[in-house]
């Protein structure tokens, strides 16, 4: 196992450690937020056929070459075709059909005139101007043509690509099976939010914020409760994470008598490949995995509430986008300034909890104040991490720096 990572170094080891998950078929109503894990090729021509963009008159243009203001040229209408109908015949030379959106456009019409700049009367229409061809004419295979390949593996699921689907008659769709994670808490102090919190105990808050970080990555987390600070009860509880893709617990990684988590995943048989990241907060994340193919990937995070969730975003997030079939894993990043000016010692990277706020064409990161691990306030207040490199001891006020966006909602404000 190796101690002291880099930010990096960790980021490769877990990335690699994971390939998506298998596919599975669902409707495709039940689709949105899915990730694609076929291609999507159209058997079908859309529009089918060449059809009317306007309710009006379709013409032969050849008819009104010689229209104009002063010059009307009179046809008569032969027949109509309603949207979902079909001309019964082609259109013959002096005729109009008169036509509605969508509808197709008779054979032998090559455009077709709005109904505001026809004068209709008893079975006939004038046009006082000449038409052009293809006027207000949807040709067939405008939007697809059977063959195209009109969505990629990997594609994300939104309303455009629903539409799509159901466009193309596609009730099902091939989608990667979303994450499965198991969460685990560990620590005496900690009772489920509705239980009482005298003789210094505090809420096992860590269990929520995680499940939630994994529901918004698109994994489906499951809660396997708080773990008493005994190995047999850490054993216990952690086994039964094990049908999991992904177990994450937090607490219990650090050095104190208390510290059951690593020893009792080698128990198990889990081989971890890192202990400690040179980042702050959350040096003493661990990470492992249990052998085979599909073995579970385990992520011990530190237990202090924002090292948790700092963690979490910066490696587990990555993971189970990665397993979930996502083309891009990690968080937009803006480049922005910093308003006061921040110290440190080298050594290593601090994940500052800023606000960002737009201002102009730039971003401007202000600190969100308290920067203590055991500080929740600062993430429920920030909406971005700012990146403070490993060996930089400095950041003066006005430097430009690099924020992860957590919260995408800053770009609409
Ligand atoms: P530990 O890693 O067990 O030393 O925990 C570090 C700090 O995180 C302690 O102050 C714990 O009380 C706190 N902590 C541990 N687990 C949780 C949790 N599930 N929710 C909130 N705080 C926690
Ligand atoms: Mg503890």
């Amino acid at each position: 196992m190796r101690t002291g990572v880099s930010v990096e170094e960790a980021r490769a080891i877990v990335l690699d450690a994971v390939s998506p998950l298998e596919a599975e078929r669902v409707p495709a109503a039940d689709g949105l937020g899915r990730v694609l894990a076929e291609p999507v090729v159209s058997s079908r021509t859309l529009p089918p056929a060449d059809c009317s963009a306007m309710d009006g008159y379709a013409v032969r243009t050849a008819d009104l070459a010689a229209a104009g203001p002063d010059a009307p040229v009179a046809l008569s209408v032969a027949f109509e075709v309603p949207a979902g109908g079909h001309a019964g015949r082609a259109l013959r030379p002096g005729e109009a059909a008169r036509i509605f959106t969508g509808a197709p456009v008779p054979e032998g019409a090559d455009s077709v005139v709005m109904q505001e700049h026809v004068e209709a009367g008893e079975g006939r229409a004038r046009f006082r101007a000449a038409a052009r061809r293809g006027d207000h004419v949807r040709p067939a295979g405008e939007d697809v043509r059977a063959g195209d390949r009109v969505l990629e593996p990997g594609a994300l699921l939104g309303a455009s690509q629903l539409g799509m689907l159901a466009a193309l008659g596609r009730t099902q769709v091939a989608v990667r099976r979303r994450p499965r994670v198991a969460i685990l808490s560990g620590g005496d102090e900690l009772v489920e939010p509705d239980e009482p919190v005298d003789g210094g105990r505090i809420v096992s808050s860590n269990s929520y914020a995680l499940a939630a970080q994994c529901r918004e990555a698109g994994a489906e987390p499951t809660l396997l409760g708080i773990a008493r600070d005994t190995a047999a009860d850490l054993e216990r509880r952690l086994r039964a994470g094990l049908h999991a893709d992904v177990l994450v617990s937090s607490a219990g990684v650090s050095v104190g008598d208390h510290d059951h988590v690593r020893p009792v995943l080698e128990k198990l048989g889990c081989s971890l490949l890192f202990w400690g990241v040179t980042m702050k907060p959350g040096y003493p994340l661990v990470f492992g995995r249990f052998a085979g193919e599909r073995g579970t990937l385990v992520f011990g995070l530190p237990g202090n509430p924002v090292s948790a969730m700092v963690t979490f975003e910066l490696f587990v997030r990555p993971v189970l986008r990665k397993l979930a079939g996502f083309a891009a894993l990690s968080r937009p990043t803006v480049a922005a300034t910093l308003v006061e000016r921040l110290t440190k010692a080298a050594g290593r990277t601090h994940f500052v909890r800023v606000t960002l706020a737009r201002s102009g064409d730039t971003w401007r990161a202000m600190t969100t104040g308290n920067q203590s691990s055991g500080v929740l306030r600062s993430m429920v207040l920030a909406n971005g991490l700012l990146e403070f490199p490993a060996e930089a001891t400095e950041l003066a006020a006005g430097a430009v720096v690099r924020v992860h966006v957590l919260d995408p909602e800053v770009f609409s404000a």
